[in-house]
């Protein structure tokens, strides 16, 4: 049984947005491994969240999947009303959810810079407060856990790194940056920890043409020190260690799982 499989987050509930695919699926998985309940939360893909609820279910663990568009506040009310309903509470959220809609500066509409940064930055906003909420209306349960809460902001790379081309993106990623150190620090004396995952190039259908093809994948490489391009188990593991009360300690935080992608690997050489 590896680490992640230990029941750590026994009793516990928890909802992890966009967990239709890539390393949504993967986080929800390995929560439920290690003993938690997952809502499985979609926007598009009914039949793959369906698909995910039936693999935890198999493994033996708890889940159902909930619509809703992470950036319609109505939405995401509704979704946590039933969670709550169905389950009495929430103790892990995981804003996952996101997406590119890449173009030269020049080049992007207005449409595309609003949809990235209403699903990427303001869809964590509207699913964090509605947790916090909850955490503060509940507090702290000690059989459950030490705090009263737990979210983990997925984030990126690119929270540091600009990136030319994906202006829109790079700046929902900054974004989430400050938002999570400044609700970590707003919170931890409500005994409520928040902090960030920074993935590197992880392989899942939001960048396929990054990894697809060999000669794609050595490009790639040239920016990973660590010379392999992530899994979404490689995210999933950090995940459940940053809520569980193996990391009690750890708030406002940013884990950059990324093989040394942010180590200026053009430097590799001296310069
Ligand atoms: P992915 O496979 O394309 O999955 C994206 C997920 O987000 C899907 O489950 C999708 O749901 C969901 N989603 C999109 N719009 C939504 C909305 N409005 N409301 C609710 N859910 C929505 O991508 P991924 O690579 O796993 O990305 C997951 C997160 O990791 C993103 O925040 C991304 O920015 C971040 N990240 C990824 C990488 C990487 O290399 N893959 C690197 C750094 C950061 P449906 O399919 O049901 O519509």
């Amino acid at each position: 049984m590896s680490d992640t499989q230990k029941p750590v987050l026994k009793g516990q509930r928890a909802l992890v947005t966009g967990a239709s695919s890539g390393i949504g699926a993967a986080i929800a998985k390995a929560l439920a491994a290690a003993g938690a309940k997952v809502v499985v939360n979609y926007a598009g893909g009914a039949d793959r969240a369906h698909a995910m609820v039936e693999k935890i279910r198999a493994a033996g663990g708890e889940a159902m999947a909930i619509r809703a568009d992470v950036s319609r506040e109505d939405e995401v009310e509704a979704m946590f009303a039933e969670m709550i309903e169905a389950w009495g509470s929430v103790d892990i959220l995981v804003n996952n959810a996101g997406l590119q809609k890449d173009a030269p500066l020049v080049e992007m509409s207005l449409a595309d810079w609003q949809r990235v940064i209403d699903i990427n930055l303001t869809g964590q906003f509207l699913c964090s407060r509605a947790a916090v909420r909850e955490f503060l209306r509940r507090g702290v349960v000690p059989e459950l856990s030490h705090v009263a809460g737990k979210i983990i902001c997925i984030s990126s790379v690119h929270d540091v790194i600009p990136w030319a081309g994906h202006v829109n993106y790079a700046t929902s990623k900054g974004g989430v940056s400050m938002m999570m150190k400044t609700m970590a620090q707003e919170l931890a004396p409500q005994r409520i920890r928040v902090n960030a995952i920074s993935p590197g190039a992880i392989k899942t259908p939001i960048n396929t043409a990054a990894w697809m093809t060999p000669e794609a994948e050595a490009e790639l490489l040239k920016l990973i020190p660590a010379r392999r391009v992530g899994e979404p188990d490689d995210i999933a593991r950090a995940t459940v260690w940053l809520a569980s009360d193996d990391s009690d300690y750890v708030t406002g935080a940013t884990l950059y799982v990324d093989g040394g992608m942010t180590l200026y690997p053009g430097f590799d050489q001296g310069g």
